[in-house]
């Protein structure tokens, strides 16, 4: 949160200080052209080289010290931008204490006032940093004092209304810098809260699309996007395939295993149903139980049969230990494949019903085996 009001400051005080940059440059040239219409030695010379070297670091500090990225702390930019106002309030504070002897009766007290108009014009870009204000304007005043004391009583009375009036503008700069920081939490704060609920809307979306045990999408989903399948794929005049595939014994895995071992099981069977897959439009969900389902759109049956040739290499593979199932020494599946081009006036249930004929199959021959449907079997 500091970080964010940090950066906000940092934001601010560089957007003006180019501003602040020119100001100085221009001033500092009509101070030497007033002060110094006849005599013109080298140290003023000298003072304004300085103003107007100093200047042209401020401008392109202020220009190109704008990276805020994420993890970019502003505060060195602040400390710097910090100097850079001291630096630029002491060479005012020498370039007052080389004219101001030089000066007689008008002229010292109108160098007074233009003391005056010179805080002023820093006053609104340093808004949001009271110390830069006071880096800039303490060397000033210190120079100033130096030079009124022992002169008019004019210029003395003149000082310390600058002084009463530097005095205010702090409070004010302090009033100002309190509001305008709440206003910074409080944005940066509204951010943050805005963040947190898009997170918990994704956390929320994701756990209503999913099964909480496989990570897999679950059977609402299936059955959004069969039926958007079944448009799409008749629209198109395209082949959709559906693959039921269903754990064979799983009874006695649970039975022999334990029911956390069985939804560990199933666990890993899922990851590996999804490392079947590799088409994006492809999808896999639980069906229910031990049962799974796949939607392949695009995808005639040798295509299909390919994806259930790799889901049971997958198996194999893995070799998940199961003793209690007269098909292999390992978990196997089961897989009813169907496969038709959709007719949209038709239900979607057809392509699943015949998937799920051929599962009944699959399991009647002997399991751990895929089994395409019939044509025209429903
Ligand atoms: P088949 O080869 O004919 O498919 O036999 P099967 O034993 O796999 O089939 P059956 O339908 O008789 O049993 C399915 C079992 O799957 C029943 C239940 O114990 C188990 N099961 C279903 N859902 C879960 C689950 O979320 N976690 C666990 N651990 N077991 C489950
Ligand atoms: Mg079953
Ligand atoms: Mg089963």
């Amino acid at each position: 949160m500091q970080l964010q009001v940090n950066t906000e400051n940092a934001r601010y005080l560089l957007n003006n200080g180019r501003l602040v940059a020119i100001m100085t440059a221009v001033y500092s040239l009509i101070w030497w052209g007033l002060f110094t219409p006849h005599y013109q030695s080298n140290s003023h010379m000298l003072w304004l080289v300085f103003m107007l070297v100093l200047s042209a670091a401020f401008y392109f500090f202020a220009r190109y010290q704008t990276d805020f990225s994420s993890d970019a702390q502003p505060s060195s930019q602040l400390t710097r931008y910090f100097s850079l106002a001291t630096s630029s309030g002491v060479l005012w504070g020498v370039g007052i204490l080389l004219f101001m002897p030089e000066l007689v009766g008008a002229e010292r007290l109108l160098l007074v006032v233009l003391v005056g108009a010179l805080l002023s014009l820093v006053v609104v870009p340093n808004l949001l940093s009271i110390r830069s204000f006071n880096g800039f304007s303490i060397p000033i005043l210190l120079a100033l004092l130096v030079s009124v004391v022992g002169g008019e009583k004019t210029e003395l009375v003149a000082f310390l209304v600058l002084l009463v009036c530097w005095a205010q503008l702090n409070i004010v700069l302090r009033r100002a810098e309190t509001l305008v920081k709440d206003n910074f939490s409080e944005g940066a704060l509204n951010r943050v809260k805005a963040l947190e609920l898009e997170d918990s809307h994704a956390i929320m979306r994701r756990q209503s699309e999913r099964d909480s045990l496989t990570g897999l999408y679950n059977r609402a989903v299936f059955e959004q996007t069969l039926s958007l399948h079944w448009r799409l794929s008749s629209r198109a005049n395209t082949s959709l395939s559906l693959l039921l595939i269903d754990v064979d014994f799983f009874k006695p895995y649970n039975d022999h295993y334990g029911h956390v071992a069985g939804d560990q099981c199933l666990t890993m069977v899922a990851n590996l149903f999804t490392e079947a897959l590799q088409r994006e439009d492809d999808i896999v969900a639980r069906y229910g139980g031990e049962e799974f389902v796949m939607v392949l759109p695009n995808t005639d049956t040798k295509g299909a049969l390919q994806v259930a040739a790799r889901v049971r290499t997958l198996l194999a593979e893995a070799q998940l230990r199961h003793e209690y199932s007269a098909a292999a020494s390992y978990v196997t599946v089961s897989i009813g494949v169907s496969c038709l081009i959709p007719v949209a006036q038709q239900s979607t249930k057809e392509i699943v019903d015949k998937a799920d004929k051929a599962l009944y199959r699959a399991k009647q021959l002997g399991r751990n085996q895929a089994v395409v449907a019939a044509r025209g079997e429903v």
